[in-house]
């Protein structure tokens, strides 16, 4: 008997048709995904489901509420695992998303493609099958959401899509790969670390949460605009370890006295430092006047951890707590 697996289509270039000299658009359902994949019928039992054609950057919060609902419900109705199909472009987000609402123990893969099927060496179908396999695999249980494109496995909370085009687009930051797959096995080289879930109500509105970006000679007006706006919190990608012009941190500081402020860095990789430069908007003296810290958390994470926190109605003590823990897991 093989493993059932549920396979939710969402869209994104892995669902493309079209002609390549007008340009492709995502319009394959599940079902067609599958059925060019023949090998998959030796690999589980496959359930197809369109849930979505949409490229992604029309992928929303609410839309993966309910995607998050009905890989549960596939999952108590005996799939082993499921896959979600979908475009590259958010779906590191939609991975870290999933990866923070479950707490299933049936793997969840992400997959999709950089090549549509109108060029040469469409990825598709080779990183479908991949993520079918991983999805279906017994030691993948209990790893929580992870993607899967180009022969690797990653997981979501490391995640980056790093290129516009080129099939090897996505790396996992300082760890490397979760594992890979050779002649059709999978290798599993280690779990991914403390699974940090966050309990938040599927029907709850997301709360808006700004992302900026600090950049040379800029006042940094855009703060008080988007405190103007309406966003309950903001995440500033700063330069390096943390550092903005002083100009521009009395504006943060502003900011972090209503909402929440979080610090990443504009450099997309590696840690936040918190005791290494002190001068007046340093990581010291932004971390000592209220802003917090992303940790390695990059700007998009970070934004969607802070999004989903207060939706999830976290006070500034519990959302501190939250990314606090993220860097210093807490023993569990
Ligand atoms: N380039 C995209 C993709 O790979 C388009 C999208 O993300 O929807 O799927």
């Amino acid at each position: 008997m093989l493993p059932k697996v549920s396979v939710f289509a969402m869209g994104g270039t892995i669902a493309a048709s079209g002609r390549a000299e007008r340009g492709v658009k995502p319009s394959l359902g599940a079902d067609a995904m599958v059925d060019a994949v023949p090998q998959l019928a030796e690999v589980a039992a496959v359930e197809a489901r369109t849930f979505r054609l949409l490229p992604s950057p029309e992928v929303t919060i609410p839309d993966l509420f309910e995607l998050a609902d009905a890989i549960e419900r596939a999952v108590a109705g005996g799939a082993a695992g499921a896959v979600v199909t979908h475009g590259t472009d958010t779906l590191e987000e939609s991975a870290f998303v999933l990866d923070r609402i479950l707490s299933l123990d049936a793997p969840v893969v992400l997959t999709g493609a950089m090549r549509n099927p109108t060029l040469a060496g469409p990825d598709g179908p080779a990183n479908l099958l991949n993520a079918v396999r991983l999805a279906a695999h017994g030691p993948a249980r209990g790893m929580g959401a992870m993607v899967v494109m180009n022969d690797l496995i990653h997981a979501a909370r490391f995640v980056q899509k790093g290129e516009t085009s080129n099939p090897a687009a996505f790396r996992s930051g300082p760890m490397g790969p979760l594992g890979w797959f050779a002649e059709g096995a999978v290798r599993l080289a280690g779990p991914p670390g403390p699974r940090h879930t966050v309990q938040v109500a599927r029907d709850a509105a997301p709360a808006p949460v700004a992302l900026l970006t600090v950049t040379l000679g800029d006042d940094g007006r855009l703060i008080e605009r988007a405190l103007e706006a309406g966003y309950r919190g903001i995440v500033i990608e700063l330069t390096g370890g943390g550092h903005a012009a002083h100009w521009v941190a009395d504006r943060l500081v502003e900011a972090a006295r209503r909402v929440p402020v979080v610090m990443a860095s504009r450099t997309g990789a590696g840690e936040m430092l918190r005791r290494t430069y002190d001068f007046k908007g340093s990581e010291i003296d932004l971390l000592a006047r209220g802003l917090i810290g992303a940790g390695w958390l990059d700007g998009l994470k970070a934004r969607l951890l802070l999004t989903l926190l207060l939706t999830a109605g976290a006070d500034d003590a519990a959302i501190r707590e939250a990314f606090a823990n993220w860097l210093d897991p807490a023993p569990e």
